[in-house]
């Protein structure tokens, strides 16, 4: 008799995304000549840019002739795109070997599997609020006990709130894998060089890995604020970096990814080199590399004309962050991010939880966010505005807000 994997048991059904659309889908039916407008999902909105379409155009011709044709590539991606990562990454004063870099088909993907090189018995510690995928794939890999009210037994919550600007403290007992999350997704913070150290010191005290998720790295435009974790010293001894095409270059659809697991990372009961080598036996038995076309874009994507193309796509999406930003304050609603991250994290107004102004927001400017508490504990009494999303839209959004919002 075959059984499920009793963990999936403990998932509150992937409550998040699915109430939105119902809420959303009810509202619409209610209000048929209501328009209802989206910046709930951090979804990319603006085509490829030109230097990147040339790149993906090439890979399907290299593909057309003998001469160039290829089948299955090295697991770990090609050596010149990994080579074109690493050079990027001497711009942050980082130098990396090639073969601690693993490209992939995105960071969801690597941020949900890497826990799967880990023993059951670690404890996990994750931001709250964060990212679903880190908590989920936790939960289904058997690494906590069971939920309730949107907690799992087991997991260690570091709260990030206002009073703490939204990067957590240490945590207080002995953790053994902690995700974070910079630029973040949901809040918005970006955390400093000296905010980081904190954890690479607790992390090399401990004997614990770090799975640091730098998606949005590419947003930050403040010169001072580290887009790799890297940057602090010690780190390559106790961090895992994952980042992602997805948000920069638009390849949310396209689908590419990388990353890094330097040989010098130790754990408690490895030597150093045994988490890189875990990571290849993973990828390698479960994953057969990136799509070669897909890869192509990629290595455009880190010309020097990609990046200046990919920069103007963040400029873009920047600048809506600021329009949401501005109407929100001009409103006297408290709000944070939204300036080296393309993600607005307001504070409800007169305490209101996160549902009771999503369905505020809904019913009175037809405008979809995304409830704070749905990330997590800590994010209750918070709201998420998306940047990205086309200007136009952006624009009316705004404008519904401004004036419809009941305040
Ligand atoms: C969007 C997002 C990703 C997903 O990246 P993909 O490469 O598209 O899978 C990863 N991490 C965070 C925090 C994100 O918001």
């Amino acid at each position: 008799m075959a059984k499920v994997n009793p963990h999936y048991g403990k998932l509150q059904a992937g409550y998040l995304f699915p109430e939105i659309a119902k809420r959303t889908r009810e509202f619409a039916a209610d209000n048929p000549d209501a328009r209802v407008m989206r910046l709930g999902i951090g979804n990319t909105t603006e085509p490829l840019t030109p230097a990147i379409v040339s790149g993906l155009h090439a890979g399907v011709d290299k593909l057309a002739s003998a001469d160039t044709y290829t089948g299955y590539g090295d697991e770990q991606g090609f050596s010149e795109l990994r080579e074109a990562i690493a050079k990027r990454y001497t711009t942050y004063g980082v130098t990396l070997d090639l073969d601690d870099i693993f490209v992939s088909d995105g960071a969801k993907s690597d941020s949900a599997n890497i826990q799967s090189i880990f023993g059951e018995d670690n404890v996990v510690a994750v931001q709250d609020p964060a990212y679903p995928v880190y908590v989920d794939s936790n939960v289904i890999g058997g690494k906590t006990g069971s939920g309730s009210d949107g907690q799992f037994d087991g997991l260690v919550y570091m709260p990030c709130t206002e009073e703490n600007n939204f990067f957590p403290e240490l945590p207080e007992g002995k953790v053994d894998l902690i995700y974070l999350c910079s630029p973040n997704n949901p809040t918005g913070a970006v955390a400093t060089i000296q905010q980081l150290k904190t954890f690479v010191d607790y992390a090399l005290e401990h004997k614990a890995v770090i799975i640091f998720d730098a998606a949005y790295a590419s947003f930050i435009s403040d010169s001072r604020l580290p887009r790799s974790i890297y940057e602090v010293e010690g780190a390559k001894e106790c961090a895992i970096e994952i980042n992602s095409f997805s948000k920069e270059a638009g390849f949310t659809g396209v689908r590419l990814g990388w990353t890094v697991v330097p040989k010098a990372l130790v754990c408690e009961d490895g030597d150093a080199g045994e988490v890189n080598r875990l990571w290849l036996r993973r990828q390698t038995t479960m994953f057969n590399g990136a799509s070669n076309v897909v890869q192509y874009g990629g290595l455009a994507v880190l010309t020097e004309q990609g990046q200046k193309e990919c920069q103007e796509l963040v400029t873009y999406y920047m600048a809506n962050a600021k329009r949401i930003r501005a109407c929100l304050e001009g409103l006297g609603i408290t709000c944070f991010g939204g300036e080296n991250a393309p993600y607005v994290w307001l504070k409800t107004p007169d305490g209101m939880t996160s549902w009771e102004f999503f369905d505020k927001m809904l019913n009175e400017t037809h405008v979809v966010g995304t409830p704070g508490s749905g990330f997590g504990p800590a994010g209750e009494g918070y709201f998420r505005l998306s940047a990205f999303g086309h200007k136009e839209d952006i624009e009316e959004a705004v404008a519904s807000i401004q004036s419809n919002l009941k305040l």
